[in-house]
């Protein structure tokens, strides 16, 4: 029988989506109709000039110890649209227990 995750109502704790987005997803020039500060995507430029496999790791804005966006009034559309208890939710926190 397959496994089920239960319905969750909040995000605290959890990350799991962030866990698997290895940059913040911004469309092009988006960072910048958020007015997002420069040295905030010296991280997001060196894990693409990285040019490594990164599929899996955690975002460069997730903060590993609070499970937290570091910048979270500036993250992108994306994340903003992105729906707790979707099918993506679910699958983000499916694949996170299987780690
Ligand atoms: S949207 Fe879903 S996967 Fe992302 S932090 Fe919230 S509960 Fe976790
Ligand atoms: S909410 Fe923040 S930490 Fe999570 S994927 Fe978006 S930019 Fe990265």
């Amino acid at each position: 029988m397959a496994r089920s995750l239960p319905i969750i109502e909040t995000c605290d704790q959890c990350s799991a989506c962030c866990r698997r987005t290895p940059i913040p997803p911004f469309q092009p020039g988006e960072e910048f109709a958020w007015n997002v500060l420069p040295e905030w995507l010296i991280l997001v430029d060196q894990r693409i000039a990285a040019d490594q496999q990164f599929e899996l790791l955690p975002c460069v804005w997730l903060d590993q110890d609070s499970n937290r966006c570091l910048h979270y009034e500036f993250r992108p559309q994306a994340c903003r649209d992105f729906q707790i208890n979707s099918d993506l939710c679910r699958l983000s926190r499916w694949d996170e227990e299987a780690v």
